[in-house]
């Protein structure tokens, strides 16, 4: 299969240049990625502890705070290690892309996107993940998120979802971090939807992880639904 072979080698990040194994991604989102992510830099700590504990009633010595720009560093390092050490996943840069917009972004439109994102790949797994919630609820309960964040109903029928949902699933026993969670992740009120965007993708991906959706669709899902966000990223537009 010529195609398929094109797409292992091609980043599927910038889509342009070819992939630098073991890694997932090419040697230019690499770099990127690192620079957001692992910071070896003290004057960006040093900046980092000035904006976040300038109201600290501790006065730190000189001595106090290099130890604790020492810890950031390590903490980074080692979590860049973790992340590195077995070929860096490109769903992975994608997470951290998505969780990354913030400000302007952060609007209904911008729920309303990943929401209806999320329903797409519900769509893919197999129903059975969601028994005894049929697929029929589903598809409902998914048409009433998507019309919450569409600004079509109100807080009260939100609620009123999200409830119903909780009490069918808890119809059956199942482990808190299943793909049911993505269900009840739709309706949650904005300041938890928004949280748990990120918890979300950090424990259900591990969860849905090859047993029911391949890395191949997932990548294919957030170019569908945010090109123009991957994109900024790779051209480096600030949304903040
Ligand atoms: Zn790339």
């Amino acid at each position: 299969m010529p195609d398929e072979t094109l797409e292992k080698q091609t980043c599927p990040v910038c889509r342009v240049e070819p992939l630098d194994l073991p890694h997932g991604v090419c040697r230019s989102c690499l770099e990127r990625f690192k620079r957001d992510e692992a910071h070896e830099d003290r004057a960006y700590w040093e900046i980092w502890e000035m904006r976040y504990y300038k109201r600290d009633d501790i006065q730190r010595t000189p001595e106090q705070l290099k130890k604790t720009i020492d810890t950031h560093i390590k903490y980074e390092m080692e979590h860049w290690k973790s992340l590195t050490e077995n070929g860096l996943s490109a769903v992975r840069v994608m997470i951290e892309i998505l969780d990354a917009v913030d400000g302007k972004r952060m609007t209904n439109a911008w729920h309303r996107r990943r929401v209806v994102f999320i329903s797409e790949l519900i769509t893919l797994l197999d129903e059975e993940l969601f028994a005894p919630v049929t697929k029929e609820q589903v598809r409902r309960y998914m048409e009433t998120a998507i019309g919450y964040w569409n600004g079509t109903l109100s807080d009260k029928e939100r609620q009123a979802a999200f409830d119903g949902m909780k009490r069918a699933l808890l119809r059956e026993k199942h482990s808190t971090w299943d793909a049911k969670a993505l269900l009840l992740w739709m309706t949650l009120k904005e300041e938890f939807f928004d949280w748990m965007w990120y918890q979300w993708f950090d424990c259900v991906w591990s969860c849905l992880k090859k047993k029911e959706l391949d890395d191949k669709t997932w990548l294919g899902l957030f170019q569908k639904h945010f090109a123009d966000v991957i994109r900024d990223w790779v051209t480096e537009v600030k949304h903040a």
